[in-house]
């Protein structure tokens, strides 16, 4: 079965709105093992959606409109339709209720306008809106479904999911797609691909799908198969296949994040950690403390962006940051000892570098070094050359300190 979303709205086309109601329904329907081949979005405006309409009959089995059931002019996905397929528009008694229900419920007049969104395809099942007005539809006519939906996130998820998902699983084929993301960090894109260039090439179920996101990269392994268990191992089997050969890279699944994992990795270990950023100007901290209850063993971190601060409160001699520089692996690992020390934790962390654009102590931006020190271990300073905007080599910078930590 193929399906093609078609959602409707000039706020879409202007950029105003992103178009997440695709997102939401595209992972929902490949879940289930529809195809999607084509996407559509169309403004506000007969005529072009109803050649939209046109267009999608001639290559998909299912059609899913989102947007323009409300009361306005505007919205006028449901009469367009409705002339596209020969069918008409009639009252819905349940509909009807729950908006005049509604109304009294929230205190407001109802007028002649909102009457509108009760109106129906004749002939289509009827999705009750749980958290709105305008009820969803699914009619079939001529081979072909058309399920339509309000525009509004947040009643068209719930609606997709109590109603539309139990609509259109009979029509499904019983092969489903079931997929896992592996996420690593430390290599790049090209690199990644070619050292798995020959799995990707041969490997059709499960297929390999390369993915970059800011600062790492992924993989999307999409297995097809009837049992959820079966495709798990068909998928599993893959994966143990690319471990073997990047697994030193790897950190996680889905929707991990590296400093999710950090965050858990500390936890279990018991290690408590404290932060001085130069460079970073507090990017670490913020993103530590974007994951809840950290306060037990993340204790806090010092913003050393001047020398004086590195010198006077961090203890770097001003020898050091004389001859060796603020970014330099000296002072780096100064900052990481003295920061576990001032603050007592078992690990410092600290981040000195140059963002640019401009260069600084003769070093070039990207120039960045990263210190770990700890009680019992000896001090470890990575060297980095990140390329990229003021913004990127920041962010780089802090997303290697938490790869290096984990
Ligand atoms: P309403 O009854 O609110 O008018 P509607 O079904 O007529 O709903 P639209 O008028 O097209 O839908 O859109 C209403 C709002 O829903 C938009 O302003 C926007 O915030 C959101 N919305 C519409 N389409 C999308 C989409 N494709 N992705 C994300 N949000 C959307
Ligand atoms: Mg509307």
């Amino acid at each position: 079965m193929n399906a093609e979303i078609i959602a409707v709205g000039t706020e879409l086309l202007l950029g105003q709105i992103l178009n997440t109601n695709a997102q939401f329904l595209s992972q929902k329907l490949a879940a289930i093992g529809m195809n999607m081949y084509y996407q559509t979005v169309v403004g506000d405006n007969a005529d072009r959606l109803r050649s939209a309409i046109e267009t999608a009959q001639q290559r998909a089995d299912i059609l899913i409109f989102t947007g323009g059931l409300g009361p306005t002019k505007d919205d006028l996905t449901k009469e367009t339709i409705a002339l596209a397929v020969g069918s008409s528009l009639v009252y819905n008694d349940d509909a009807l209720r729950s908006i005049e229900e509604y109304y009294a419920r929230t205190g407001r007049t109802f007028t002649e306008n909102n009457k509108k969104q009760a109106l129906v395809l004749e002939g289509s099942v009827v999705f009750p809106n749980d958290h709105g007005m305008a009820p969803g539809m699914g009619l079939r006519r001529d081979n072909k479904t058309y399920i339509l939906l309000p525009g509004p996130p947040k009643e068209m998820r719930p609606m997709y999911d109590s109603y539309v998902e139990p609509f259109l699983l009979p029509l499904t084929s019983k092969e489903t797609l079931h997929s896992r993301v592996l996420r690593f960090f430390g290599i790049g894109e090209s690199q990644l691909e070619e050292t798995l260039q020959d799995l990707i090439d041969t490997q059709t179920n499960p297929t390999i799908a390369p993915l970059a996101a800011e600062g790492e990269v992924t993989l999307r392994l999409t297995a097809k198969h009837a049992s959820k268990d079966e495709a798990n191992r068909l998928i599993d089997n893959v994966e143990r296949a690319i471990l073997d050969r990047v697994g030193e890279f790897f950190y996680g699944y889905d929707q991990d994040s590296l400093q999710g994992k950090l965050v858990s990795l500390l936890k279990k270990t018991g290690m408590t950690l404290a932060s001085a950023e130069s460079l970073t100007g507090g990017l670490f901290s913020e993103k530590i403390t974007e994951v809840a209850g950290v306060s037990s063993f993340f204790y806090g971190g010092v913003i050393c962006y001047s020398n004086e601060v590195k010198q006077h409160v961090l203890g770097v001699p001003a020898g050091v940051l004389e001859t060796d520089g603020a970014v330099s692996e000296a002072s780096a690992a100064l900052l990481a000892e003295n920061v576990s020390k001032l603050l007592k934790a078992d690990i410092g962390i600290s981040f000195t570098g140059v963002a640019g654009p401009g260069e600084l102590e003769g070093k070039p931006p990207g120039t960045v070094f990263v210190g770990i020190a700890g009680k019992g271990m000896k001090t470890l300073v990575v060297p980095l050359k990140l390329w990229g905007t003021r913004q990127q080599i920041r962010e780089r910078a802090m997303r290697y300190g938490m790869y290096h930590l984990y």
